[in-house]
């Protein structure tokens, strides 16, 4: 039987920070993940990353911003753009080489301490009503699984869940146990090199391309000199009658003849882009990164959320460790981190997803070059603040007769406000959290069904 105090499963952004950040508390730690150990970090991605959370790391921890080959291109604008309309949104971040950045955390990560089992896959939890133990693993080539015990479990292990969905219902009923289809996207992605230079450098551009099933998008992301990130993703609930590589290579060929670039890497996966989990802790367990839905559901950036959640998972731990107490009101603090942080703008990010799912990409042209809603009040909206009396008059007259628009315009801001009080009762301990929760699905359900 192996024992430890905490065990982390998946190393990927939320999983390397959540074994850092207690490692350096001095508390002993075991990660495991699925992957070789020279492949851990290296992940199918669109790449960019904002600063915020590299800053929070380097404060913290110390450990220092991307440079060297870790970094293809520094962005200073996100660029939003339809068919007809096109406005930078805000900026500043990288668009990495996730690989030797994830194995430089990684390294971090051993040079601390902590026990990394590559190779050892997460069959499921160890649990019974008084918490989650550990997790039964298969090590590649072993002839049966063992089992890690541990006083807490971070389950990181990104869009498989593999502990969280692995708990019984029976148990800890106030977390969420599914994905579903409408809450994960499929996505496919190809670096390419070009003959010439590109128009995108320090770029990274969302296009709402009208063949593509709304809020689904293609990116071409900035990867320097002559080399681009290009991808397409879409919900699992939607159906389109082309498949993905086929309607990506029509999107790509609009930009860049099949002449003109060759293919470096491709390549895709599923991201869940939700809002996040209102509540991920269990006794002994705490969920972070893609496996608690910490992906922004408009722009599908899950990278630098993993890093913060893995950060607060971390030091939430050593704390309950510390206390010598492991259970849920202990580790409540995670939660609340999490939403102060971006549980809240990011459920506020919803909002916009499900617009977009109803006006699709016409509707916004619409409002954008009209000037119905300018780029200023968007920004307001996307910033998660409300819109003045005034304003929404306006609005209303410049709106006339789009009254469809207006309706969801109307429910982006009444949203807006809703979630803004709401959080403001986010329970700092588990009690009243069921009551918050039915409250906040109301809400929600009430978007949702727009
Ligand atoms: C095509 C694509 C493009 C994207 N573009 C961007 C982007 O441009 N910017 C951005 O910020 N985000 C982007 N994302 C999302 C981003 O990659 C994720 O949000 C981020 O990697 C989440 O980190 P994580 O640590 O939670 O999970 P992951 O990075 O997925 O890591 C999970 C780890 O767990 C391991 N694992 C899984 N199951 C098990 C198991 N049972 N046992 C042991 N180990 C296991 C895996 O091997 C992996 O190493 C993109 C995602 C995709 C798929």
């Amino acid at each position: 039987m192996v024992t430890t105090d905490v065990l982390v499963v998946g190393g990927g952004p939320a999983g390397v920070l959540s074994a850092i950040t207690v490692a350096k508390k001095g508390h002993s730690v075991i990660l495991i993940d699925a992957k070789p150990y020279e492949e851990i970090g290296n992940k199918t991605c669109g790449d960019a990353i904002n600063l915020g959370p590299l800053k929070m790391l380097d404060k913290e921890l110390g450990i220092k911003f991307p440079h060297g080959e870790e970094v293809a291109d520094i962005v200073d604008a996100l660029v939003f753009q339809t068919e007809k309309v096109t406005f930078p949104l805000f900026g500043d971040g990288f668009v990495l080489n996730r690989h030797p950045y994830g194995q430089r955390l990684l390294k971090i990560a051993v040079d601390n301490g902590v026990e990394v089992r590559a190779n050892s896959k997460a069959i499921s939890a160890i649990v019974d009503e008084t918490g989650i133990k550990g997790a039964v693993v298969k090590e590649k080539g072993a002839k049966e699984p063992i089992e890690i015990y541990a006083q807490i479990t971070i389950d990181c292990s990104g869009r498989n869940y593999q502990i969280r969905k692995t708990i019984p219902s029976e148990f800890f009923p106030d977390l969420e146990k599914k994905m579903e289809k409408r809450d994960v996207a499929a996505s496919y992605r190809e670096i390419i090199r070009l003959k010439e230079d590109h128009p995108y450098k320090k770029k990274i551009l969302l296009i709402y391309d009208s063949i593509i099933p709304e809020p689904g998008y293609f990116w071409i992301f900035s990867k320097g000199t002559k080399r681009l990130n290009i991808g397409i993703g879409w919900y699992l609930d939607m159906t389109v009658e082309k498949g993905m590589k086929e309607l990506f290579r029509e999107v790509l060929h609009k930009y860049y003849p099949p002449d003109t670039y060759e293919i470096e890497d491709k390549g895709g996966y599923t991201i869940p882009t939700r809002y996040p989990l209102m509540n991920a802790v269990a006794d002994g367990f705490i969920a972070a990164g893609d496996s608690a839905f910490h992906v922004n559901p408009f722009s599908a950036e899950g990278h630098g959320p993993a890093l913060s959640a893995g950060y607060y998972a971390g030091k939430v731990a050593s704390e309950a460790l510390k206390a010598g107490d492991i259970r849920t009101h202990q580790l409540w603090g995670y939660n609340v981190a999490v939403m102060k942080d971006f549980g809240l703008s990011h459920t506020k990010l919803q909002l916009f997803t499900e617009a977009l799912r109803k006006v699709k990409t016409p509707g916004l042209e619409y409002l954008f070059k009209r000037k119905i809603l300018t780029q200023d009040q968007f920004m307001t909206l996307h910033g998660g603040k409300g819109l003045g009396k005034k304003e929404i008059i306006k609005i209303i007259f410049k709106g006339f007769p789009r009254y469809d628009l207006l309706l969801n315009l109307y429910k982006i801001v009444k949203g807006v406000q809703k979630f803004n009080r709401l959080f403001e009762r986010y329970p700092d301990t588990p009690q009243g959290f069921s009551e918050w929760q039915t409250e906040f699905m109301a809400v929600m359900s009430g978007i949702r069904d727009w």
